[in-house]
């Protein structure tokens, strides 16, 4: 038996198979082909492939998100029907060539041709031609969509994981997470937290190939990956990761119970997403509302931006299905660790400090209003409250405020029914905080986010993993800011919660009270854990 000694980033046992994953850079090289008939087949049977995935796919949609966003998965069949598509490609293989480059060539020369056309709609059908050629690409290199390629879940060993790979990643199909580099404080981290996944961080280990298929446990308890365990060790894991399962369900009691301590003080536990799909976890963790919906994730693993109408429908959904609790959703928070290509955003010396969140925002505001565009259209289902993201300046929030008033004017003279929305900011920023009375007097609310309010406060940078140990969390005057967010925010009327992944600490809970904060927005498998800490006050 190996073991290896990571950062945990969730308290819970997992017990598999290990798969290996790596960076899925896959090349397509143009080869000539001495059977094009054969190859031809092989394109034919990839292309039933696709579409027997697109199927699946448009029914877990259609039963998860509803009809509206499951479109696209029969949108994307129907291309892969269509006839000059299919001849472009059949040609390309009858020259001789192999199947993969005349996707790719095929590819290449719809999805040109879409972007070049001037009507909106269809030049954003050329991230549709992409996406569908890149599936057939994907299925006659046998690489599987998100590069796991069983069915059985497994403990998912990697060396870095993206934010944007581990959002593309099938919770069904894993057990936990172990990677050799990573923060506990990265977006990575936070989303194995919101999949409710047991998961390492910056382990010391080495994987490779061979360990694809040994039977691994993760103890996220004690930060300890084994690897290929002793019989009688591998029991006792079993036993404990049993014991674990069965107090999550002991949780379960205090679901519909009102999070309100022994003296009556209550606070609301909200749910942190980001994606439309989490909303399920939310709900079945009978959260109070959405505290911190982070809309870059409908950015991330795109190829192009995602439309006003895309948006719509997300943010719809997600309001229909909350059913009239609270849902607050962050603008676009993209930049330093959130990367998209399509951005097209330099690098940078240092990307936490640099060009991000609402700063893009105001710079590129065609990218602002579309979003804003869609969150007002989808106010008209639900209680959707807005939030911006890395706020600095009164300035900044006065001209947001004037391009919000601009949005709702153009929507309402086309025609559109919007709901009462509330404006708020983040609070993650030393100067935010410092200034709080001043910007509390501009909007409806605060949230806190402690993660970039740790990493300004301390200068200690969330992605690295060197200064865990510098990273106190904990810290008096990380503590000092948020208290005194809350007491301004109160001295002007407005509420303020924390939606940092501080908020699910629970020895924390007793002076987040006593402070007065008024919300704990958290990862939904954090909710009930949160609840017990407030009632057991
Ligand atoms: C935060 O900074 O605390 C926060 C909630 O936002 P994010 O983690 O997405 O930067
Ligand atoms: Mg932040």
């Amino acid at each position: 038996m190996d073991k290896y000694i990571g950062k945990s980033v969730l308290k819970g046992i997992a017990v598999g198979r290990i798969y290996w994953y790596q960076k899925q850079n896959y090349e397509i090289v143009k080869k000539t082909v001495a059977d094009s008939d054969a190859e031809k087949s092989r394109f034919e049977e990839a292309i039933e492939t696709a579409k027997d995935q697109l199927s699946t796919l448009y029914d877990e949609a259609l039963a998860n998100v509803g009809e509206d966003h499951a479109m696209i998965f029969d949108i994307h069949r129907m291309m892969l029907e269509d006839d000059d598509y299919l001849e472009a490609i059949d040609s390309v293989i009858a020259e001789g060539y192999n199947a993969e480059y005349a996707v790719e060539a095929a590819q290449n020369q719809f999805s040109e041709l879409f972007a070049s056309m001037d009507d909106e709609y269809m030049k954003a059908r050329a991230a549709d031609v992409k996406d569908i050629s890149q599936r057939v690409i994907r299925i006659l290199m046998g690489i599987s969509e998100d590069g796991i390629p069983t069915d059985e879940p497994v403990i998912l060993v990697a060396d870095d994981l993206t934010p944007s790979e581990t959002v593309k990643m099938d919770k069904n199909k894993i057990l936990a997470f172990v990677t050799v580099r990573g923060s506990a404080n990265s977006h990575t981290a936070i989303l194995a937290r919101s999949m409710n996944l047991p998961a390492l961080v910056n382990t010391q280990m080495n994987p490779g190939e061979e360990w694809n298929g040994k039977v691994g446990v993760v103890d996220g308890f004690n930060g300890e990956f084994l690897v290929e365990p002793k019989q009688d060790l591998l029991d006792e894991m079993i036993r404990r990761k049993n014991q674990w399962v069965a107090d999550l369900e002991a949780l379960e009691q205090l679901k519909g119970l009102d999070n309100v301590t022994h003296d009556g003080r209550r606070i609301d536990v909200y749910a942190n997403i980001g994606k439309v799909e989490d909303v399920e976890g939310a709900l079945s963790a009978d959260a109070g509302g959405i505290g911190l919906f982070r809309s870059e994730f409908l950015y991330l693993g795109k190829d192009t931006f995602p439309t006003e109408e895309e948006q719509y429908v997300s943010y719809k959904t997600v309001l229909e299905k909350m059913d009239g609790k609270k849902v607050v959703i962050r603008t676009l928070d993209i930049g330093a660790d959130k990367k998209v290509d399509y951005f097209n955003l330099d690098a940078e010396e240092n990307p936490a400090l640099g060009y991000r969140a609402i700063r893009i925002c105001l710079d590129r505001p065609e990218i602002f209003i579309t979003q804003l565009r869609a969150i007002y259209r989808a106010s008209a289902y639900g209680k959707a409250a807005i939030m911006f993201p890395m706020i600095v300046s009164v300035e900044e929030v006065r001209r947001i405020k004037e391009i919000v008033d601009q949005v709702k004017e153009e929507l309402s003279v086309e025609g559109y029914a919007m709901g009462d929305v509330e404006l708020g900011i983040m609070v993650e920023t030393p100067a935010a905080a410092l200034i709080s009375r001043e910007l509390a007097k501009e909007v409806d609310f605060f949230s806190i986010g402690t993660n970039d309010l740790t990493q300004y406060t301390l200068a200690v940078d969330r992605q690295n993993q060197k200064l865990e140990s510098t990273c106190d969390t904990h810290h008096p005057a990380v503590l000092k800011l948020i208290e005194m967010t809350v007491a301004n925010a109160h001295k002007e009327g407005i509420w303020a919660g924390i939606c940092g992944e501080l908020a699910a600490d629970t020895d924390l809970t007793e002076t987040f009270l006593e402070m007065g904060v008024d919300e704990l927005s958290v990862s939904a498998s954090a909710i009930l854990k949160v609840r017990k800490a407030v009632r057991d006050i």
